[in-house]
């Protein structure tokens, strides 16, 4: 059985394009991590969203090591990560017609669906659900660990639980340092933010969680529109786990249409302040950055870079043990709907237990 006192080992992973096998240092890395994942250990893995926390999917003792390790609630399932779709239909009873096109078309890529799932799925995966949620990750090398098992991996994110998402190694060493027993480190998360959750159960197709893939670009895929996701965080959840709370800094955080304002209001205040500005900085913006007491950050005006580089700023401007992270509101549209819905539950107010004082049992 893995140890819980040391440090893990980060194992530096990749896969040059084009190429038909691992580096041999990858594929020691991966013997490794088929090794410490065999003895019902867990390894943080890389994928193009962010790192996940891995163990067997199948495995009920593996499985209830992620939920202690991240400190989550038994009422949140956890994401099946497959190699491929046929891996993916073994672990369902039924699959609908829009989870083969979604499938089909999207995989490797950022979007899971949820089916029924096959009775051979441990319930503590689903959280005693009737179905499971499942993807393949657009990341060669941790495909290949999937491939070399011959078996699912549950992965939910590297992080301790209601705390940002790990898109780098050493987020993952941060959040989580001895409960995890080995890291992959294939560098950042290229999409840098969680998987769109889509409900292939019912028809049309409903989006649990917005996320890379747009509405638009499945709409695409599906050949029919979906049902949007609520956006409304107090809303009863129709996707257990998604909590109002969640991926959240520790500093507070809040979003503002009129960010210049607030963020001189609080300094006018005695407040140190950290600032997301997205667009071009006017001269008030240039003025108020040249106070000592601020910290600006320009952000992309893209949705997809804008996204990639969102949870390491935050991780960084977290470590700065600011008052507050004062955040311009994004703009709106279909390709901003995931940054929107992050940063809202970041901004949720802190109900939950923190980490600090989060048990297996009592955080989310
Ligand atoms: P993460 O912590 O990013 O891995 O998020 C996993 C999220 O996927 C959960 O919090 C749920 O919102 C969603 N999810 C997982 N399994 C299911 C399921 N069976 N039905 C609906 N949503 C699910
Ligand atoms: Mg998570």
């Amino acid at each position: 059985m893995p140890m819980d006192h040391a440090l893990p080992d980060t194992l530096p992973v990749r896969w040059p394009a084009g190429a038909t096998a691992p580096p041999a240092e990858t594929d020691a890395a991966l013997d490794r991590a088929v090794t410490v994942l065999r003895a019902g250990g867990l390894v943080a893995i890389p994928t193009e969203t962010v790192y996940g926390l891995a163990g067997l999917a199948l495995s009920e003792s593996s499985v209830e090591r992620i939920f202690i390790a991240k400190g989550r609630l038994s009422t949140n399932p956890l994401i099946v990560h497959v190699d491929g779709v046929e891996m993916a239909r073994a672990l369902a009873s039924e699959w609908p017609v829009a989870a083969e096109r979604i499938a089909r078309a999207c995989w490797p890529g950022p979007v899971t669906v949820v089916v029924p799932k096959a009775p051979h799925v441990p319930d503590i995966v689903t959280a005693g659900g009737p179905t499971v949620a499942i993807r393949c990750p657009d990341q060669r090398v941790t495909r290949e660990l999937i491939a070399r098992l011959g078996e699912p991996l549950a992965a939910p994110s590297a992080n301790r639980s209601l705390r940002l998402s790990p898109t780098t190694a050493a987020h993952v060493l941060e959040s989580l340092g001895a409960k995890v027993d080995l890291i992959l480190d294939a560098g950042s998360c290229g999409r840098g933010i969680e998987s769109t959750v889509v409900d292939c159960t019912v028809s049309p197709p409903a989006i649990l969680r917005p996320g890379p893939l747009s509405a638009t670009a499945l709409a695409a895929a599906l050949g029919e529109t979906l049902a949007a996701p609520t956006t409304d965080p107090s809303a009863p959840a129709r996707s257990p786990g998604q909590a109002a709370r969640h991926y959240a800094p520790r500093t507070p955080l809040e979003i503002s249409p009129s960010a210049a304002e607030r963020v001189s209001a609080l300094l006018r205040a005695g407040k140190r302040v950290g600032w997301l500005t997205t667009g071009a900085a006017d001269a008030r913006t240039r003025r108020i950055a040249t106070s000592a007491e601020v910290v600006v950050v320009p952000m992309p005006d893209d949705p997809v870079t804008h996204a990639a580089m969102l949870y390491a700023v935050l991780h960084a401007i977290d470590k700065r043990s600011l008052d507050w992270i004062i955040v311009d509101e994004p703009p709106a549209g279909d390709d901003w709907q995931a940054i929107h819905d992050r940063l809202t539950r970041a901004a949720s107010p802190d109900e939950a237990p923190t980490d600090d004082d989060a048990s297996p049992s009592s955080s989310g």
